[in-house]
């Protein structure tokens, strides 16, 4: 039997370790943030200290949450079986499963309801909205199918939202 990583992947910055179901933070700018050679930092701070070399216009860093041990190991594999690239032994798997991921950005959702009723909202609350998404974007796809399309358009999901299957 393998030994289980103990870690998720390490800070960019600092190289803290950063553990499964922990927060973390991710730069807004989609180029520090691709999937190859996405920067994850342990605390803002640690984000901050990548932006003189980066030069970015307008940057934010985003909350994130790491996924749970559980999570990678079934992406891992899944990966396996796909024949898809080797992961980098030691806890460094980063594929994220799209059936299990958060798909909202935490930290505006809760800015959001912060602004608007003052409230806070706890971190258990994303995983629900995500799978609402994706059952949505499901929704939305077996509409797209069934006119023969392989895009999603807004009128798919508006239907899915409506919950209308309209005429086919
Ligand atoms: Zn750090
Ligand atoms: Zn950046």
């Amino acid at each position: 039997m393998t030994s289980e990583p103990s870690f998720w992947r390490r800070c960019s910055s600092c190289k803290t370790e950063i553990g499964f179901e922990q927060r973390y933070w991710v730069c807004s700018v989609s180029t520090c943030n691709r999937k190859r050679t996405g920067l994850i930092f342990c605390s803002v701070r640690c984000w901050d200290t990548h932006l003189p070399t980066a030069r970015h216009r307008d940057a934010w860093a985003v909350e994130e949450r790491s996924p749970s041990l559980e999570q990678v190991q079934r992406a891992a594999a899944g990966a396996d079986r796909r024949g898809a690239r080797k992961t980098a032994a030691g806890g460094s798997a980063r594929t994220s499963d799209p059936r299990t991921e958060i798909l909202v950005v935490v930290s505006r959702l809760k800015n959001f309801v912060k602004e608007s009723r003052g409230m806070s909202t706890s971190d258990g609350v994303m995983p629900i909205l995500s799978d609402h998404l994706r059952y949505l974007a499901d929704q939305a796809a077996q509409r797209a199918e069934r006119h023969g399309r392989r895009t999603i358009l807004e009128r798919d999901m508006k239907d899915a939202l409506k919950g209308d299957w309209g005429e086919w």
